[in-house]
């Protein structure tokens, strides 16, 4: 096995941009090297399949067509736009960067890659995807897909997982980079692991068209690698939702702390552990919610990266809720909840 530095990339553009002409899938944002439009869609991209993110980058462009708009957007609006996306510090960070580039950049997407890595929410891999694609920089992007085929061309055992793996690959992945093609090689690497050298199996090598210089094809390695080596369990938290339903079917709401996991967010109101139905009452009561009847209940699991929440839901009629009623109460779909709320809402 070898490491990166052994591994000729500058020997993969004549294969790869080829390849990558005759056999690119046709995305949205493709189309364009407009920074703003190529930044939402490396966000949205993030943890999210291609598939998902369809639906949501015409709709989001739709709605905040520029910087300006981004910056400005209402809160409830923006995250309505995020909903069901998942990892919604996503949206935050982009507004908040959206903020910065109004305030320190006079409204223009900044063309200097320190400037663009210095943006909320933006990484190294974001910014190196945007400096490549709309201002030609050798900036390589590295991401899941980009680590797992160079892990295989390289033939290299190291973890992927660790970020010392991924400073490692910076330097050599470098050499790829031709002037007036850097968008195109970020992208062609990005959709070669994402089709062809796929994680989970077998890669298909017979359509790879760098299999004349892959060492872990050449080695029969390749469906070993890339190393990953998990050092840590997901976390397991038991909790109990609410959902109190008004006479005229809207629902009680309520906005979630600003630290912590889904920070900020409306939700169900909850509470820690997994209550009884007595028990689910008396909080009820102790809420100030004026439960009437328990009209249903049931258990699901949501996993996210670090934590598997086990909910039980229970159904509530309640009185109708009085000008100091503890809750929001909104008709269901008025405001986004995230998925983890929004199962239960869907099973109830
Ligand atoms: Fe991946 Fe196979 Fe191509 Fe090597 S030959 S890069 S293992 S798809």
């Amino acid at each position: 096995m070898n490491d990166f530095t052994a591994f000729p990339f500058e020997s993969l553009p004549d294969l790869l941009l080829p390849w990558y002409e005759a056999n690119a899938r046709q995305l949205p944002w493709r189309r364009t090297k407009e920074p703003y439009r190529v930044w939402i869609s490396e966000i949205m991209l993030q943890q999210t399949r291609v598939e998902a993110v369809l639906g949501y980058y015409d709709r989001f462009l739709s709605a905040l067509p520029d910087i300006p708009s981004l910056a400005a957007a209402e809160d409830d609006a923006l995250m309505k736009l995020w909903e069901g996306l998942g990892y919604y510090s996503r949206a935050r960070n982009l507004k908040k960067a959206a903020q910065q580039i109004m305030e320190q950049h006079g409204g223009s997407f900044p063309e200097a890659y320190g400037d663009i890595r210095a943006l909320s929410g933006i990484g190294d891999y974001t910014a190196g995807a945007i400096a490549s694609i709309c201002f030609d920089m050798p900036t390589p992007a590295i991401d899941g897909n980009v680590l797992r085929l160079c892990a295989r061309l390289a033939d290299s055992a190291a973890d992927i997982l660790l970020p010392a793996t991924k400073k490692a690959l910076e330097a050599p992945l470098k050499a790829a980079y031709k002037k007036g093609r850097c968008g195109d090689i970020t992208q062609a690497l990005m959709e070669l692991g994402a089709t062809v050298c796929i994680p989970n199996g077998a890669p298909l090598c017979g359509s790879c068209p760098l299999s004349c210089r892959c060492r872990a094809k050449a080695a029969g390695t390749a469906e070993k690698l890339p190393v990953r080596i998990k050092k840590t369990k997901r976390k397991e938290e038991y909790l109990t939702a609410f959902l109190f339903t008004a006479p005229d079917g809207r629902i009680a709401l309520t906005k979630r702390e600003e630290k912590g996991l889904l920070a900020g967010l409306y939700a169900l109101p909850t509470a820690s552990g997994t209550l009884t139905e007595a028990d689910a009452a008396t909080a009820a009561e102790a809420f100030g919610a004026k439960p009437e009847r328990l009209v249903s209940a049931l258990q699901y699991d949501h996993v996210f990266t670090h934590i598997t929440w086990h909910v039980t839901c229970y159904r509530f009629e309640v009185a109708p809720p009085g000008e100091n009623a503890p809750f929001l109460f909104a008709k269901p779909g008025e405001y986004a909840l995230p998925t983890a709320f929004m199962k239960g809402l869907k099973l109830m």
